[in-house]
């Protein structure tokens, strides 16, 4: 393919160019099709060319697209706000809009410092996350993140916040028994709590399923329960990321109800326009909102493109079309199935270590030996290779980070629209297995 002045990931690499979408398929320019099975970066959580999106796009761009937040509101901002507070249900009332789920996680940090600032606490600035996690990609979010490759370059340039361990059982980062570790994990936040004084933390940030960082790793029940707990005694809000894991994602609206846990803030992005725009949000409760209100009187965030009215009716749009076709229920019963047939394909390939996860949000994690789970080198770049593979055979796969330390395995993201019919799923299953059949061929197993 001919260089072009388009800046791409990996520049001189063959991409190909897409024509169209439709349903969990995309098409490129030769008429070959792609099995959408990673909903681009977990994103297009109702799949490709929904009429009735491009529908509400078009009427409401003939209205109007653009108003300055500052200067108006609009319909379709307010309709959506009052949406996300009858989906997320609870105490998370007022959400402030923006344009990705990096500008929504850094807004969130910033409103916690604002939040503490407003209660006389100027001193409540660190955040603490945990050593794997992505939070996004702007310097504030890389700051929280624990993406080995993502923040490599800009290290010296980040905030040091702290971190803790990540719940990752199948590799206990403390090598402890799940059985008996009495969730040590979790009891780090308190000892780093100790360790840094509760009066310099604004808050602690977790994804509810760890995604890009980890390969959709689940926490065990209790864990989330016990994070919230030592946040409420320590006066530090909890930020729940849900960009990846929000609307349906795993199987519940929010990825958090699995655990009933009400974080102070809730992140959201990516399936919240399912693609179509682009458009993310923090939401919070009152009582962080409270003191804002009473000082400020808002949230000094925001930018010029935050609230625009086509972005908001098509979120709008899309919020709707999850709720009237249930795609949280039907998220939860295709990844059932999913993880069966995964499961059955672990049976087959002796270098599958692990399948995890929730709803539609599922990781496959690769090893050298599944009886001493010994990863692949780092060098051997099994990912990458394997997503390479996918792709020749019209389905798309999506990269987690982990695996480039030495330490954490090789792992995948399979997390196709939630639209996915159960034949989709079995035709997802089948190109799964040529491609590990013959990535196994390549290995010499
Ligand atoms: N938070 C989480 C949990 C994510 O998975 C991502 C992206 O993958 C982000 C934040 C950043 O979102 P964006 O790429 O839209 O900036």
């Amino acid at each position: 393919m001919e260089q072009s002045s388009l800046i791409k990931p990996v520049l001189g690499g063959a991409y190909p160019t897409i024509s169209h979408g439709q349903g969990v398929f995309l098409y490129d320019k030769n008429g070959k099709d792609y099995l959408d099975a990673s909903s681009g970066a977990v994103t297009a959580n109702i799949g490709h060319g929904v009429q009735e999106i491009i529908e509400a796009m078009v009427k409401q761009a003939k209205q109007v697209s653009f108003v300055y937040r500052s200067q108006f509101t609009s319909d379709a901002a307010e309709k959506l706000a009052g949406k996300i507070a009858e989906l997320t249900k609870g105490e998370l009332t007022y959400s402030f809009f923006v344009n990705s789920g990096s500008e929504a996680t850094e807004t969130a940090l910033k409103i916690a410092i604002q939040h503490w600032q407003e209660k006389g606490k100027p001193k409540k600035q660190k955040i603490i996350s945990r050593w794997m996690s992505y939070h996004g990609i702007t310097m504030g979010a890389l700051s929280m993140s624990g993406h080995p490759i993502r923040r490599e370059r800009f290290t010296p340039l980040l905030e040091s916040y702290p971190s803790v361990s990540p719940p990752y059982c199948y590799r206990c980062p403390l090598q402890l028994d799940q059985h008996t570790c009495g969730m040590a994990c979790a009891s780090e936040l308190e000892a780093s709590i100790r360790r840094i004084g509760s009066e310099n933390i604004a808050a602690f940030i977790a994804e509810p399923v760890i995604g890009a960082a980890g390969g959709a790793i689940v926490p065990p029940d209790g864990y989330f329960q016990k994070l919230k707990k030592i946040c409420e005694e320590n006066d530090i809000l909890f930020i729940a990321d849900e960009v990846m894991t929000g609307f349906g994602r795993t199987g519940k609206m929010l990825a958090s109800e699995y655990w009933d846990v009400e974080p102070d803030i809730v992140t959201l992005g990516k399936g919240m326009s399912g693609g179509y725009t682009p458009i993310a949000a923090a939401v919070m409760t009152k009582n962080v909102m409270e003191p804002i209100m009473k000082g400020s009187k808002s949230i000094i965030g925001g930018h010029t493109l935050s609230a625009n009215p086509l972005s908001c009716a098509v979120s709008l749009a899309v919020l709707e079309y999850v709720e009237r076709n249930e795609l949280v229920e039907k998220s939860a019963d295709r990844g059932n199935y999913l993880i069966r047939g995964l499961k059955k394909l672990a049976g087959k390939y002796s270098f599958i270590g692990d399948i995890r996860g929730r709803g539609l949000l599922i990781g496959i994690e690769f090893v050298l030996d599944k009886a001493t789970k010994a990863p692949f080198p780092k060098d051997a770049d099994v990912t990458n290779q394997i997503i390479e593979l996918a792709m020749r055979n019209g389905i798309l796969l999506y990269p987690a980070a982990a695996g480039l330390d030495g330490v954490t395995g090789a792992a995948l993201i399979i997390s196709p629209p939630l639209t996915i019919s159960e034949e989709e799923c079995a035709e997802l299953l089948m190109r799964v297995d040529i491609t590990f059949g013959q990535f196994n061929d390549s290995i010499g197993k």
